[in-house]
């Protein structure tokens, strides 16, 4: 069986079995990482009169507050690899 599904990031549409699952700790793990926000969403938001910066804070808040897995597509766990190799080391 073969099912379509949405990048929780870029919103971009998948076959499942593509993509990767990431729990919602994970995510905040990789939050922490500078991963996760797209730009497709703050542009969502900007567009509607909100400002960049407050349009990062309300994905941030929302985004920190979800509690179920998260669907990356390929490119997002790409990134998310990258984002988690790149900034791991350096505290
Ligand atoms: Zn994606």
């Amino acid at each position: 069986m073969n099912m379509d599904m949405i990048c929780d990031v870029c919103n971009t549409v998948v076959s499942h079995n593509l993509g990767k699952i990431v729990s919602a700790k994970d995510f905040k793990t990789l939050m922490t990482q500078g991963f996760g926000i797209h730009k497709t969403n703050i542009e969502m938001l900007t567009s509607s009169g909100i400002s960049q910066d407050e349009a990062i804070n309300i994905l941030k808040q929302q985004y920190a507050t979800s509690t179920t897995d998260w669907f990356l597509c390929p490119q997002c766990e790409i990134e998310a690899t990258e984002a988690m190799r790149g900034n791991g080391s350096t505290s």
